[in-house]
């Protein structure tokens, strides 16, 4: 099916890019191929380039396809976690010695990475506040960086980052500009049309969208660089598994849908929230009072579903966390379920007394797709325990 006939809106992709009914039964899913290896016809006659498991499989390559129709990008290649999508592509970009301006409120394990895996091979990292492009344009002059990332939306503190003018101070400085699109995805906010590079998910969370795979991508147009992180796919494995990758596919075809609803939960809880006095302060794009607001409305289409909210101190947040019970206390996010988190003994608990910490008194909502009266009522009744 050639998609920019009958498929041009991000709804119609999300359902049908590489989702192609099957050839040889007219099976309208594809079915999922566990096979690790292909026959040939005649040594190195290959059908439709298929080998080996690890090099590519029809149903990772489904996922693929489908992930670059969304992100409007010329190549999508998915990994078995974000962390290994993240790991693929800073080694196919750096070697030893090159350096990675960091966002400082990036995913936890993003620092991690970068810092105490990469670090000991060789690759440095400084971190900027990426929503003051004064702060990032000054950290760029006094010294290039190879790899500019950001997370928009950031977590949890969701701060907001321009992301074109940041592509242009990092392409000035000779940079590849990393957007982590985990937080909005594809449907609410595509990176690569307001000029970054690369395209980093964690498919675990919004894509996936029901906490029941765990998975990454990136993508990104450039052929020369594709093929690099291609290579490293390949030659370091860290590939989705087929049903994986199934289960993937699945999950995306309702992500326009279901970003609908986390945004509008997420908006009616912040508001509420905003409003209650036992709250000192709400964080989401969507309220506005919030800093990055404009900007928010301007480079996506919806605000998304993740709330963070600082309540009088530590103490209260945790009391807050182990209270709610429609909001389940658990890590991650982006699923179906509503969720609460507290960051600093928790998704954050890497970054503590690093340049990433989170304050103490900071708790982050997964804001699911519930029915909003219950959300509501399960916020109020921990809220008044207090
Ligand atoms: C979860 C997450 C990651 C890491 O992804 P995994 O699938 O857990 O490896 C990276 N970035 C963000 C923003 C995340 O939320």
């Amino acid at each position: 099916m050639n998609l920019d006939d009958v498929a041009r809106g991000l709804e119609s992709r999300a359902v049908h890019a590489g989702q192609d009914f099957d050839p040889a039964t007219g099976a309208v899913i594809p079915p999922v191929h566990f096979s690790t290896t292909y026959a040939q016809d005649g040594i190195g006659g290959l059908r439709g380039g298929y080998e080996y498991g690890r090099s590519a499989n029809p149903t990772r390559t489904a996922l693929q396809t489908q992930l670059a129709a969304l992100e409007g990008g010329a190549h999508g290649v998915s990994f078995a976690s974000g962390l290994a999508a993240e790991d693929a592509l800073l080694r196919a970009a750096l070697k030893p010695g090159d350096e990675v301006l960091l966002g400082n409120d990036v995913y936890g394990g993003t620092y991690r990475l970068i810092a105490r895996v990469l670090g000991p091979w060789g690759v440095k990292l400084r971190v900027v506040d990426m929503s003051d492009l004064a702060e990032v344009e000054a950290a760029l002059a006094e010294r290039p960086a190879q790899i500019v990332w950001v997370e928009t939306p950031s977590n949890p503190m969701l701060r907001i980052t321009d992301i074109a003018g940041l592509s242009r101070l990092g392409h000035a400085a000779g940079a590849l500009v990393v957007v982590d699109n985990t937080f909005a995805s594809p449907a609410l906010q595509r990176p690569l049309s307001l000029g970054a590079d690369v395209v980093v998910h964690s498919t675990t969370k919004y894509l996936g969208g029901h906490s029941d795979v765990v998975g990454g991508a990136l993508v990104l147009n450039d052929d020369a660089l594709a093929e690099q992180v291609r290579f490293l796919q390949y030659a370091a494995g860290a590939v989705s598994g087929p049903l994986d990758a199934w289960l993937t596919t699945r999950g995306i075809k309702t992500l326009p849908l279901r970003m609908q609803r986390h945004s509008s939960n997420g908006l009616a809880i912040a508001e509420h929230l905003a409003g209650h006095g036992a709250v000192a302060r709400v964080y989401y794009p969507g309220l506005a009072a919030h800093p990055g607001h404009e900007l928010a409305a301007a480079q996506m289409s919806g605000f998304g579903g993740i709330v963070s909210l600082a309540l009088a101190d530590g103490a209260a947040a945790r009391r807050f966390a182990e209270s709610t019970r429609l909001f389940q206390l658990a890590e991650s996010l982006g699923g179906v379920e509503s969720l609460v988190n507290y960051p600093d003994a928790m998704t954050h608990a890497s970054v503590r007394g690093t340049e990433l910490a989170v304050p103490e008194e900071v708790v982050r909502l997964s804001v699911g797709i519930e029915s909003i009266d219950d959300l509501l009522a399960d916020v109020d009744q921990a809220l008044a325990g207090l």
